[in-house]
């Protein structure tokens, strides 16, 4: 049939996440008008960005802290005291839908974004259903949830048991009498360990390098900064970004030093191939596994713009405080120092502010 005429708008905002959330918080706060001159389009079914999709044994404050979003308190909820009994997926799907709501924010959903045109001084957003959008300038805030990141070893094609990545584990159930081999050093892997227990025949947990265990009850503010300020530098220099447990190591936590004690959290190298019913190691040992568990993170999901050229020659983006230092018209919210609920907050105000700055920079 005809191709439909795009809509035109001054933004799109492509994820609503806490990222895509708070820059359309405070693009409305600076005076645009949600649904006319800015357009947030999300894939999901539903809100929650990608808290939706984690699995169920996930509770608010077991990993990190959640932050809220600006503006969240005048709706007299937080995430400090949401439930720490129910899943957070459903907390959270529950406070930025009423977040939504309450702001009149007008997420498109399910709206997937599948590729972009360069119009030259325009993008042309084009999406899955054959809508499109022509924009001004384009935030991406498209997180990491949808491209986990699965490192490859000899033999995995051979494995005949299950392997999944952090973003398809739904409960540990599944696996219920199972050998299971969870691979990698971070929270997820090690949450993973401790709802396993208990519950499969036996785990056995490797990493690549050694756990580094910071000997605190919660994340410092201070192993957090120089994390995040490893991170910013990679963006800037177009790098590649670090892994974040790298920068900041794992805290030995109530929950995480019982785990030590009981023999649960005790890590081995890993393994240098997988066979058919299991893992060989390097030292010749092989372990029997019935699933192996991809706990190995995730890369910043940006197929969609592959057309506009933006990666490096060091397999990364150079952005700095959210804006493509290679094309003026697109921004990044959520993206390296940015990826945490508290950084993708600063995030919306500081892209919110170039955004407004570029559109009057535009104005003829
Ligand atoms: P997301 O929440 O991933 O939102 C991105 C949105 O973009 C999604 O809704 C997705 O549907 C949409 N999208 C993607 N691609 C497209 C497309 N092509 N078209 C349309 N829509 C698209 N951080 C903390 O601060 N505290 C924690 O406790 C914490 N726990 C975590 C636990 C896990 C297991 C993981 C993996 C991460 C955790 N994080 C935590 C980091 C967390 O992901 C971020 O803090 C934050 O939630 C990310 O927000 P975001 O908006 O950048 O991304």
């Amino acid at each position: 049939g005809e191709a439909l005429e795009p809509i035109r708008t001054r933004v799109v905002v492509i994820g609503a996440g806490q990222a895509g959330l708070s820059v359309a918080y405070y693009l409305q706060r600076l005076g645009l008008v949600p649904g006319v001159d800015f357009v947030v389009l999300d894939r999901g079914p539903s809100t929650g960005g990608a808290w939706q999709f984690r699995w169920r044994a996930l509770r608010l404050g077991t990993a990190h802290k959640v932050n809220d979003l600006p503006g969240m308190a005048d709706l007299g909820i937080s995430f400090e005291t949401g439930d720490r009994t129910a899943p957070a997926r459903d907390v959270v799907s529950d406070y930025y839908d009423r977040y939504e709501r309450y702001y009149g924010l007008e997420v498109q959903r399910p709206v997937e974004v599948t590729g972009v045109d360069d119009l030259g001084t325009r993008i042309l957003v084009r999406t899955r259903d054959g809508a499109s959008y022509e924009t001004e300038l384009l935030v991406n805030a498209t997180g990491t949830w949808g491209s986990p990141f699965r490192p490859w070893y000899p033999g995995a094609d051979t494995f005949a048991g299950r392997q999944l990545t952090t973003a398809e584990y739904e409960d540990a159930r599944d696996f219920t009498g199972q050998d299971v081999v969870v691979v990698g050093g971070g929270t997820s892997a090690i949450g993973f360990l401790l709802e396993l227990d208990g519950v499969a025949a036996r785990t056995i947990w490797v990493t690549r390098r050694p756990v580094d265990w910071v000997d605190q009850q919660e994340l410092g503010t201070a192993l957090a900064i120089s994390a995040v300020a490893e991170q910013d530098e990679a963006a800037r220099a177009g790098k590649a970004l670090p892994s974040i447990v790298s920068g900041t190591g794992v805290p030995i936590s109530r929950r995480n030093r019982a785990g030590i004690e009981r023999g649960v959290l005790v890590e081995r190298g890993m393994f240098v191939s997988l066979e058919h019913d299991g893992v060989r190691f390097a030292d010749g040992t092989f372990e029997h596994a019935d699933a192996v568990i991809w706990a190995t993170g995730f890369r910043p999901e940006l197929r969609h713009l592959a057309s506009l050229g933006l990666r490096t020659g060091e397999g990364g983006l150079a952005v700095a405080r959210g804006a493509s230092q290679t094309d003026p018209r697109v921004f990044f919210a959520g993206y390296g120092p940015q990826a945490s609920t508290i950084g993708a907050n600063r995030a919306g105000r500081v892209i919110a502010r170039q955004v407004l700055l570029a559109l009057s920079a535009r104005r003829p």
